[in-house]
């Protein structure tokens, strides 16, 4: 018995999927197509991406924000969390990666659920804000420039309504932000958005050694 988490061996986690994951053909074809990228790493785990379809289910997302696209995967996996007339709106800077997500999303019958926007995520998250969106966002998924975390995430908590959850990826980094050795640019801003998230007080926190870590907090 230990109290902490289980340490998830190759074996372990093969089991984890081949008893839960339920991925659709779409959603398989898209991993199976992204696995030859050579940033394939950026794409979210299978067992995530289901969770994140659950959440969305569980809090009844219908307008939902990602920052940080790639090839689509967490995209798709959230648009089955969402009724058919929910929106996601996708921020992303990337032509070439979007065009292949583009592509799935239209195979997998979602395309009209999701609104691509092709720009810096904070130039479209302030312009929603000054169009008065503010409060209306059910869900956030914050997995793009890791400096940039904290400017996301302040926007995110602007638009987002009072109980919707903002899901932020990668805080565990590879374990980098826990050893004090490890200094590099995106570490040390991981490593400063996870202490400043600890104390903020307008939020429930969770934080969850899934996949890369992954920190959950609600909004009070
Ligand atoms: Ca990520």
């Amino acid at each position: 018995m230990t109290l902490k988490s289980i340490n998830l061996t190759e074996d372990i986690y093969n089991y984890l999927l081949s008893v839960s994951l339920r991925e659709t053909l779409v959603q398989k074809a898209l991993r199976e197509e992204t696995a030859g990228h050579p940033q394939s790493m950026m794409q979210i785990a299978p067992e995530q991406g289901q969770f994140m379809t659950l959440l969305l289910k569980l809090i009844n997302a219908r307008k939902v924000m990602e920052i940080g696209v790639f090839t689509g995967y967490g995209t798709l996996a959230m648009a089955r969390g969402i009724p058919d007339d929910g929106k996601i709106i996708a921020c992303d800077i990337n032509k070439k990666d979007t065009a292949i997500a583009t592509k799935f999303w239209s195979m997998a019958g979602v395309s009209h659920k999701i609104s691509l926007e092709l720009a810096p995520a904070l130039d479209t998250m302030s312009r929603l804000i000054d169009k008065g969106h503010r409060g209306t966002f059910d869900f956030v998924f914050i997995d793009a420039d890791k400096p940039e975390y904290p400017d996301y995430y302040k926007l995110a908590l602007e638009l987002i309504r009072t109980g919707g959850l903002i899901m932020v990826d990668n805080v565990l980094w590879s374990g980098k932000p826990a050893s004090p050795v490890e200094t590099d640019r995106d570490t040390l801003a991981i490593r400063d958005f996870n202490a400043k998230l600890h104390e903020d007080k307008r939020i429930f926190l969770s934080m969850l050694p899934v996949a890369d870590g992954i920190t959950l907090a609600v909004k009070i």
